[in-house]
């Protein structure tokens, strides 16, 4: 049976809080100054999203482990996101992670976080990690799941692998489709659902507006749930309400 909607999220600082990969950047690795003036520059257009990420990432020389184990003391979930994911569950409708994190740590968060079902019910599309790499800075480093992209990961791409690995190859049959995310790495997938959610104050808005892409703001997952349950119960009709660009 076709779902009523299908609902592709960003992680990091999207379904978390924080931005994981942030975190480890500023607090283990070479700090928040240096991290803010390579985002600037991503932002820019001055380097890749793929480039600048890896240089944050090779500033971190803690183990992979320990990485984790960190995380999980700090990194916490999004308030609405769970009564959301449970709403969607018992609605059939699929809630898939679309993330330019590195796997093991999203599993680690999502298992801590929302329990130990969510890692059977959210299926997860994101880099990876290689963790026995003896010449990486920390003994481990990320593996870009489309290296070939300026964004590591073309979350476009991925989007259009599930929907072609689900069985939808009529476009004009979809189901309404959302996608949720804050940062400079979503803009790859920004236009490639029907209504895009974009976090208040963070990089993805400044975007949006200069690239004239539409979305709507959301501060939590409860402003996600609102809109989302409000536009499924209306079957899409009233979608055009809620773009705000
Ligand atoms: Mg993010």
């Amino acid at each position: 049976m076709t779902p009523p909607a299908i609902v592709f999220t960003d992680w990091d600082g999207t379904v978390t809080l924080q931005d994981s990969n942030d975190y480890l950047t500023e607090n283990i690795g070479f700090g928040r100054p240096k991290r803010l003036e390579i985002n600037d520059d991503i932002l820019d257009g001055k380097i890749s999203f793929r480039d600048g990420f890896r240089k944050m990432l090779d500033s971190i020389t803690t183990p992979f482990p320990e990485c984790i184990e960190y995380l999980l003391k700090h990194i916490k979930l999004d308030p609405g996101f769970k009564e959301f994911y449970q709403w969607c569950a018992a609605e059939g409708i699929p809630v898939i992670v679309v993330s330019s994190g590195m796997k093991p740590i999203i599993y680690a968060l999502l298992e801590n976080l929302v329990g130990e079902e969510a890692i059977k019910n959210i299926e997860i599309m994101s880099n990876d990690v290689v963790e026995n790499h003896p010449s990486a800075p920390g003994g481990w480093e990320i593996i870009y799941k489309d290296p070939e992209s300026d964004f590591g990961h073309d979350k476009s791409k991925s989007i259009r692998e599930y929907l072609a690995k689900n069985g939808y190859t009529d476009s004009s049959k979809l189901p309404l489709m959302f996608y949720c995310g804050d940062g400079v790495s979503d803009l790859s997938a920004a236009k490639e659902t029907d209504l895009l959610f974009a976090k208040h104050g963070k990089d993805l808005i400044k975007y949006c507006i200069r690239e004239g892409i539409p979305y709507t703001e959301f501060n939590s997952f409860a402003d996600i749930f609102a809109k989302t349950k409000a536009i499924v119960n209306a079957g899409g009709a009233n979608i055009k309400d809620y773009i705000e660009n």
